[in-house]
């Protein structure tokens, strides 16, 4: 077994080191199962939409992960403001809502010279990977998508190519810097199918292994999903002032929306399964409570005398308590326009010099001359 894999990875190094010592530049085609071998990071891409303030389940699906991956890994986070069109095509003021986003990655911990930090449209070439692998999705598969039906209903006077087109255009993010691990909460998990099967489908079609499969990444065990506060869903910035809590929530509306959360009526019996908000309810103190706190009110639930006054009044002291430092800094970090703007030209620069490698690379496997 052990003999079986060193010939394998001796062969492949051989043939890699023939390729390094022809031309340096096309290093990146090793594979990225090998990056351990010959010393490369693999690449993490992820972003999330100008399409609001970042919540609690921005946090806890993604950014937190990309806290601990932008020390490990060559990663790359961005601002979807061109997703952000398929549902708001007339932003207000769109250069606002970024530079908001930007400022929250900042405030929340994201470090530019750890991982690259941009505005997806500043790399147009985005759009032209989106263009190449939109030649090969096709309807079928894409209007079989949940989130596409989801919008669909909630939007009837808008259903845009863009919205149908919304997985091949968050495929074209990730594998333009040929991403592998892709940190986000489980409602991303179809489209994260979809972009692998892109890559796989460009891979056969041109006869090159030239994407990688890129996954869902979390360091939790599975993938999350943290609840809103109406007991409907996913907390998401469309569901309403009502139902999320924002990461930079002020302490009195944080308490109002907690106190108005929807629950039930009480156990009906000792032992009675918990309702749907109320379990909600339980998911978010898992997030932000200690263990002692949450056990306390498991068992007052299971005994049948759980009062939800006193639950909610508990998890809203340790909502605030979790909330009040970020609310500090994002306030702090917005109010610093100049290094934002800084930021975002360095960050730029940095994607760039991937993007434009990636699209130089997929436009020769097709055939297209690079002049
Ligand atoms: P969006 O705000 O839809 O652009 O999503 C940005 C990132 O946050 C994606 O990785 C989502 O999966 C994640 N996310 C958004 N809402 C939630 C939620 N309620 N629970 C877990 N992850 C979420």
């Amino acid at each position: 077994m052990a003999l079986h894999k060193n010939t394998s990875l001796i062969r492949f190094l051989l043939s890699e080191k023939r390729i390094i010592r022809l031309n340096p530049f096309r290093f990146h085609q090793i594979q990225p199962r090998f990056c351990k071998f010959v010393n490369m990071k693999e690449v993490v891409v992820s972003g999330i939409r100008p399409t609001g303030k970042l919540h609690l389940g921005n946090y806890f699906g993604a950014l937190k992960n990309f806290l601990r991956l932008q020390q490990q890994f060559d990663s790359y986070f961005f601002i979807a403001d061109y997703h952000s069109l398929t549902t708001h095509p007339t932003p207000g003021d769109l250069s606002a809502s970024v530079k908001r986003v930007l400022a929250e990655y900042i405030a929340l911990g994201l470090d530019p010279e750890q991982c690259t930090i941009y505005f997806q449209s500043d790399l147009p070439e985005t759009a032209e990977l989106y263009l190449f692998l939109n030649m090969n999705a096709y309807l079928g598969e894409l209007e079989r998508v949940t989130s596409f039906k989801e919008k669909a209903r909630t939007q009837p006077n808008n259903i845009n190519a863009g919205l149908l087109t919304y997985p091949v255009l968050m495929a074209a993010d990730i594998l333009l810097h040929r991403g592998i691990k892709v940190p986000v909460g489980k409602d991303q998990e179809q489209h994260l199918e979809m972009a692998r099967t892109f890559a796989n489908r460009f891979n056969r079609l041109y006869n090159n292994e030239y994407f990688p499969e890129p996954q869902a990444f979390s360091f939790e065990q599975n993938l999350v999903k943290v609840p809103g506060l109406t007991g409907t869903g996913k907390m998401s910035k469309s569901a309403g002032e009502a139902d999320t809590i924002y990461l930079d929530e002020e302490a009195s509306v944080l308490n109002k929306k907690i106190m108005r959360a929807v629950s039930d009526s009480g156990p009906s019996e000792p032992g009675a399964p918990k309702s749907v908000p109320v379990q909600n309810l339980f998911d978010l103190m898992g997030l932000v409570s200690a263990t002692d706190t949450i056990q306390f009110f498991e068992d007052s639930h299971k005994a049948g005398n759980i009062r939800y006054g006193d639950f909610k009044k508990q998890l809203a002291a340790d909502m605030e308590i979790f909330i009040a430092p970020l609310r500090d800094k994002i306030q702090t970090t917005l109010g610093d326009e100049k290094r934002l703007n800084e930021i975002a030209k360095f960050g730029a620069e940095k994607a760039r010099a991937s993007a434009q490698k990636t699209i130089r690379e997929v436009r020769e496997i097709i055939g297209f001359s690079n002049r």
